[in-house]
């Protein structure tokens, strides 16, 4: 994402060369496309979806460039161009819109052979063709780059196939002409990552033929137009990996590599992927047929259907408070593990803030940690000085006066928090934002130290910061709106993804994991080995187990936690072992110390391999105490939709997202069948099991 902000910078200096002015043929309102022609006969087609921020691949574009080819083939220009109007970018890939609910397998492949049509038109055309790239050419976006039969691209641009990250693949003859334009090795790693190529390392590949700067683009596209452009294609070493039987020996270690990142019943997509190629690869027009049902085989299966769900999610959570104050100054009090964190990465994302702490060596290592995240993400030596320039350790607290918004990280004690804020009310700006990072702390309880309680909200962030995309928002009973709206403005805008909740023992998150991690502890106790509980989470398909999640998060925060949510729920919550408070007391917290419930050498757990397969039980075990608990913090309105509690647990947890998170997850299982389930749980093992009322209450799913 931090390369997008950088594409934008740099693109919004310089004028997108369109072709000729004169000659003009603008397309009516409403349509995508425009087209210019000038004296030196060469003709240019610029995409302009109406009404949105970036182009995409739909129907309407396609069929209107079938319409285009069709009168532009008739007027025998010199050369065809192919660029986007829109600054940001090239294409940004297909509308996922059009996938989303699909299930007829048959019309979508009617669909799909229509619009291959016309990309192959296109690819067919006798006349040079050249695609201009800047910024984002992803997925159907490349897939038309890749028919014409030049590729210029400015430094900028960047190029790619994310399709597997949403459990598809190239759809639109994609999986063809890559694997034939470059390496098919690197084809097929580009596919099956998703990773993009910059223009540069997109040159050497030989997947673009020139790349130059946006003022030499006319020159460039003349050259080209004239034949006078080198193509960099590697079709002829491509051919022989595309030979059986190296083919289908690529492909096995293909396969191999895939295995350790992801399982087919969890992820088909790469593996239809791999099968596509290696069966079709020696004939690309057989592979571009078989490309269309294997697509809409993956497109209405519900991996694909959940992680376009998942996607579309993650958009709406960035875009829910657009209409908020901005914050421009942030104020940190605390640099200690979240403290220093978040200003580090505020300031990333482009904040002015300053840092305060009661200690100049936690100053200290805080600005240290902050430049070792600024090595590792900025781009430029240029990017990098501004970046330090926004962030100053401010040990005397004097940017609280100049703040919108004051996030506290203090350590989680009430008395000290209460302190804080309300010798903060005095000194802050009428408009500014009073925050606390707490994660355990009623805010109502903060609320009372305060003569205007209406500016405090929480803003709880996960630890590490810089990896864990979900932030939530927290609303008191004194909250107000806007201190609400924009602070989770402000979580968007810095990159996050916010998610509204009451504030309520635990909030969100740390309510639904902590059963998850107490049920590990009984397991434990029941002399099940530890790789063999952390497996079967990994079976459902979660990225770490519960214990080495626990490792990874501290085993004092989760006892402090766990501590707390027992004090303060109503439903039962299981009793904690005394070993583990011991093991707490004797310092082993898990990845922190080296020693938790693993050992970690080199930052790395120690495992020994689980045999044999866990049960379906023992899985259920695990995982319905979480879903349990999201259930109840629908009922008590702690979040107002499910499609939150998905969100959150998906990016705050890690919830499989091939699953589309809990309460999807619970849908597709039927909330009958759940609520049956923890019913013979909480007969055998004892009432932390009683299903939910939600449960019952819903019409089950
Ligand atoms: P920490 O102990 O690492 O850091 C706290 C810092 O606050 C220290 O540097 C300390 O010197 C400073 N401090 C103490 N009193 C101060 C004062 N009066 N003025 C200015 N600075 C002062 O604590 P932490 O783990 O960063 O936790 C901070 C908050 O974040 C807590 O509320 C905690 O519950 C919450 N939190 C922690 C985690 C986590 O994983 N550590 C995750 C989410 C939320």
């Amino acid at each position: 994402m931090g390369n997008y902000v950088d594409v934008l910078k740099a693109i919004g200096g310089d004028r997108l060369e369109l072709g000729p002015a004169a000659g003009t043929l603008d397309g009516e309102a409403g349509t995508c496309w425009r087209r210019r022609r000038g004296t030196d006969g060469i003709e240019w087609l610029l995409l302009d979806l109406p009404g949105s921020s970036a182009n995409l691949v739909n129907q309407q574009m396609l069929t209107e460039l079938d319409r285009h080819l069709a009168d532009i083939e008739r007027g025998r220009p010199k050369a065809l161009v192919i660029r986007s109007a829109k600054r940001n970018g090239f294409i940004a890939g297909a509308d996922v819109n059009q996938f989303r609910g699909v299930t007829g397998a048959s019309a979508l492949e009617a669909d799909l052979a229509k619009a291959h049509a016309i990309v192959d038109r296109l690819a067919a055309s006798s006349m040079p063709t050249i695609a201009v790239i800047h910024g984002f050419c992803l997925g159907g976006g490349l897939e038309l780059a890749l028919a014409c039969r030049y590729r210029i691209a400015i430094p900028n641009a960047f190029l790619g196939f994310p399709e597997v990250q949403l459990g598809l693949h190239p759809g639109l003859g994609g999986t063809a002409r890559l694997t034939r334009l470059i390496s098919p090795v690197d084809a097929m790693s580009m596919i099956l990552t998703g990773r993009r190529k910059f223009a540069k390392a997109a040159l050497a590949a030989g997947l673009v033929d020139v790349v130059t700067e946006e003022r030499h683009v006319a020159a460039a596209v003349a050259a080209a137009a004239a034949g006078k452009v080198r193509s960099r294609a590697k079709s002829s070493r491509a051919a022989i990996v595309n030979l059986a039987p190296v083919r289908w020996i690529a492909a096995a270690a293909m396969r191999r590599s895939v295995r350790d990142r992801a399982r087919p019943d969890h992820y088909p997509a790469p593996y239809a992927a791999i099968d596509l190629w290696s069966r079709h690869g020696g004939s690309a027009p057989r592979l571009r047929h078989a490309e269309i049902g294997s697509f809409a085989r993956l497109c209405t299966g519900q991996t694909a259907q959940n992680l376009i769900g998942v996607f579309l999610l993650r958009e709406r959570m960035k875009s829910s408070a657009d209409r908020a104050a901005p914050i421009r100054h942030v104020h940190v009090i605390g640099a200690g593990t979240m403290g220093a964190d978040i200003a580090a990465w505020c300031a990333l994302k482009g904040k002015s803030v300053t840092l305060a702490d009661t200690k100049l060596e936690a100053l200290a290592k805080a600005m240290g940690r902050a430049h070792r995240l600024f090595d590792h993400e900025t781009h430029s030596s240029i990017e990098r000085r501004d970046v330090v320039d926004r962030l100053m350790p401010d040990l005397r607290g004097t940017g609280v006066a100049r703040a919108d918004l004051v996030i506290e990280a203090v350590p989680e004690n009430l008395d000290l928090k209460r302190k804080i804020h309300s010798g903060l009310e005095d000194r802050i700006k009428e408009s500014a934002i009073l925050a606390t990072n707490t994660s355990s702390i009623r805010l109502e309880d903060i609320a009372t130290a305060l003569k205007r309680p209406e500016r405090l909200v929480g803003i709880h962030f996960f630890n590490p910061v810089a990896r864990m995309q979900l932030v939530e928002v927290i609303h008191g009973e004194h909250s107000s709106q806007d201190a609400v709206a924009s602070s989770a403005r402000f979580v968007a805008d810095i990159d996050r993804l916010p998610a509204q909740v009451r504030s309520a023992p635990g909030f969100l998150v740390n309510r639904a994991l902590m059963p998850y991690l107490l049920e590990a502890l009984l397991l434990l106790d029941e002399k099940v080995p530890k790789e063999a509980i952390d497996q079967a989470a990994e079976e459902f398909g979660m990225p770490v187990g519960p214990l080495a999640l626990a490792d990874e998060v501290g085993l004092d925060i989760c006892l402090d936690v766990a501590k707390m949510l027992k004090k303060n729920l109503s439903q039962p919550v299981a009793d904690l072992p005394a070993w583990f408070e011991e093991k707490v007391a004797s310092g082993q917290l898990g990845k922190k110390t080296g020693k938790g419930f693993y050992d970690y050498h080199d930052g790395k757990a120690v495992k020994s391999k689980p045999t044999g397969r866990p049960d379906a039980a023992f899985v259920d075990r695990l995982i319905l105490p979480m879903l349990n608990a999201c259930a109840a913090c629908l009922r008590e309105k702690v979040v107002a939709a499910s499609d939150t509690v998905d969100g959150a647990l998906i990016f705050g947890a890690g919830f499989a997202p091939f699953r589309g998170g809990p309460m999807t997850y619970a849908r597709s299982r039927g909330h009958a069948d759940i609520r049956k389930t923890l019913e013979g749980l909480a007969a055998q093992h004892g009432p932390r099991f009683a299903p939910d009322p939600y449960w019952g209450e819903q019409s089950g799913g």
